[in-house]
C-alpha cells in the first residue's frame, strides 16, 4: 500500500508571484503534481487549454457543481474557478502530492474537507510592489487590475488561516522555503 498523497493549498493575491515561485517549487519536487482547474475566465496569451486550466462556459461550469464533480469552487472578480476532485482523488490513491493554486474561499472549503491539506499563504512583499508585478505583467486590462487590487486585499486580509506564510521577495528564496516546510510537514 502506498501512502496517500498529500494535499497543499497555496493562495495569494493576484500579482505575488505564485505561478512564477511555483515553477521553481516543481523543479525540485518530483512527486508533485498540479491541480488544473476549471474556469469560466478567458484564456490569455500563451495559455492552453487542460494545461494552464480547463476552460469552459457557465453552463459547464455550473453543471460540474450540479453533478458534485468539484472539491471546491468560488466567483472570484465575476468567474467561476474550482478544483476538479477526481484528478486530485486519482494523485492522492498513487501517493502523490498535488497542489491546488487556488484563492482563499476554496482554501476554506478544502481544509474543512481535508483537514490534513497544508496550506501556505504568498505574500507580495508590499501593496506597492503587488501593483507594479501585476501591472508589469501586463495580461488584464486596467479595470481588471483594479478589480484585482481590491480584491488582493481581501486575500491578504485571510492570511492567518494559513497554516504558512511566504513572503514573495525574491523567487529562489521563497521557493526554498516552501521546499522546506513541505520537507518538515
Ligand atoms: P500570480 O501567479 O500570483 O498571479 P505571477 O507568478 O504571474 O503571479 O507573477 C506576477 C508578476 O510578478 C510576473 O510578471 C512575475 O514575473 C513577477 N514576479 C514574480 N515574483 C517576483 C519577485 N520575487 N520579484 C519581482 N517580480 C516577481
Ligand atoms: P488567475 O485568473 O490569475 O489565473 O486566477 C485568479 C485567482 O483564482 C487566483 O487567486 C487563483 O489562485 C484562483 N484560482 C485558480 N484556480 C482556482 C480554483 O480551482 N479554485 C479557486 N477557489 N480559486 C482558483
Amino acid at each position: 500500500m502506498t501512502n496517500k498523497g498529500r494535499l497543499i493549498i497555496i493562495s495569494g493575491p493576484s500579482g505575488a508571484g505564485k505561478g512564477t515561485v511555483l515553477s521553481e517549487v516543481f523543479r525540485s519536487n518530483p512527486n508533485l503534481e498540479y491541480s488544473v482547474s476549471a474556469t469560466t475566465r478567458a484564456p490569455r496569451p500563451g495559455e492552453k487549454d487542460g494545461v494552464n486550466y480547463f476552460f469552459v462556459t457557465r453552463e459547464e461550469f455550473e453543471q460540474s457543481i450540479a453533478r458534485g464533480n468539484m472539491l471546491e469552487y468560488a466567483v472570484y472578480c465575476g468567474n467561476y474557478y474550482g478544483t476538479p476532485a477526481d484528478f486530485v482523488e486519482r494523485q492522492r490513491l498513487r501517493g502523490r502530492d498535488i497542489v491546488l493554486e487556488i484563492e482563499s474561499c476554496g482554501a476554506r472549503q478544502v481544509k474543512e474537507k481535508c483537514p490534513d491539506a497544508i496550506s501556505i499563504f504568498i505574500m507580495p512583499p508590499s501593496l506597492s510592489e503587488l501593483e507594479k508585478r501585476l501591472l508589469g505583467r501586463g495580461t488584464e486590462a486596467p479595470e481588471v487590475v483594479a478589480a484585482r487590487i481590491a480584491r488582493a486585499k481581501e486575500e491578504i486580509d485571510s492570511a492567518d488561516f494559513y497554516d504558512f506564510k511566504v513572503v514573495n521577495d525574491n523567487v529562489v528564496r521563497a521557493a526554498e522555503e516552501i521546499n522546506e516546510i513541505l520537507k518538515n510537514n
